[in-house]
């Protein structure tokens, strides 16, 4: 190991429940790691204090000659870019216009930028991920919700007010389930994991999925992946529940494909590991209704990065910017 091979990226995903944290070399290799907990009803003060103790630790990992020169962090919610504040995080209580870049930069003596994590993973997948060699990349997160990034022209898009990429808000239907956003019918509401495990739930209350409802055994607690599951094993009633999620996730494809003409959709997220039950009728949904020109032009492929991807999209941000 040379010196400069030790002067590493600090890069941090603050969750609501967990806080990840990597030492990341200049090749994007992570030599250090590590994983705790939030605890986010401490407040922001406590939290700030957490996340340098962890890229702390991440650091020590990676070997005594080690150190930073930058951090990057990954925010849930609408943040300022360019002054390094959070604005909002719906899971962080008390998490309101938090200058995160300046105090954490005061704490470790480092220069400190933040990002959106949503933004943050499709960076980290347009660097370092599914995305390398992509110009036009649209980034798609299918999991509890639905978020995204849009990289155009080998630039992050972050709009006029730093709150572009809101994929799972455009509306798909009218009269759909009340969004948090306060919209119905948004696409988060009809192809998330949420959205799949509520619509289990329908078919069991309906009596249309046999195999789920066993599965379940009485209980109102289903998950996607129980959904999917039963799905597999033939439940015709589960199946209909992810096909019809797909064909509304299709949709929301043909939006971006439409709109932006990307070379490469990534597609990652939790939910998205259902595979081909879901991403099939949704790509096939997408041909049938895109135009033709983009849809000739656009590959639609799995994210790699899994869940470091924020973490390492804030680690290339903090790179280029410092
Ligand atoms: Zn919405």
């Amino acid at each position: 190991m040379t010196a400069a091979d030790s002067v590493l990226v600090g890069a941090v995903d603050l969750g609501g429940t967990k806080i990840l944290s990597l030492a990341v070399d200049p090749s994007g290799a992570v030599r250090g790691e590590d994983l705790r907990a939030t605890d986010a009803e401490d407040g922001p003060d406590a939290v700030l204090g957490r996340i340098a103790e962890s890229l702390l630790a991440a650091v020590t990992q990676a070997g005594p000659a080690a150190r930073l020169r930058a951090a990057g962090i990954a925010t849930p919610g609408p943040i300022d870019f360019e002054r390094g504040v959070v604005v909002q995080a719906p899971n962080l209580p008390g998490w309101r216009d938090v200058p995160v870049a300046e105090r954490l930069g005061a704490m470790l003596s480092l220069p400190v930028v933040i990002e959106n994590d949503a933004n943050a993973a499709a960076w980290g997948e347009f660097v370092y991920g599914a995305g390398r060699g992509a110009r036009h990349m649209i980034y798609l997160t299918v999991s509890t919700g639905i978020g995204g990034g849009i990289v155009l022209d080998g630039h992050m898009y972050r709009g006029a007010s730093g709150a572009a990429g809101e994929m799972g808000h455009i509306q798909i239907v009218d009269d759909g389930p009340l969004c948090g956003c306060g919209a119905h019918g948004c696409l988060e509401q009809l192809a998330s994991g949420t959205a799949i495990a509520r619509r289990g739930r329908d078919a069991v209350a309906a009596g249309r999925a046999p195999l789920l409802a066993a599965t379940v055994a009485g209980s109102d607690d289903v998950s996607a992946e129980q959904v999917h599951e039963a799905a597999l094993q033939g439940d015709a009633g589960a199946r209909a529940v992810i096909e019809e999620a797909a064909r509304y996730l299709g949709r929301g494809l043909t939006a971006f494909v439409n709109i932006f003409n990307p070379d490469l959709i990534v597609i990652g997220g939790g939910a998205s590991k259902i595979g081909p039950m879901l991403l099939d009728p949704a790509l096939a949904e997408m041909r049938r209704t895109a135009m033709r020109l983009p849809l000739e032009h656009v590959q639609i492929v799995a994210a790699a990065l899994g869940g470091r991807a924020g973490a390492l999209g804030a680690a290339a941000l903090a790179a280029e910017r410092t």
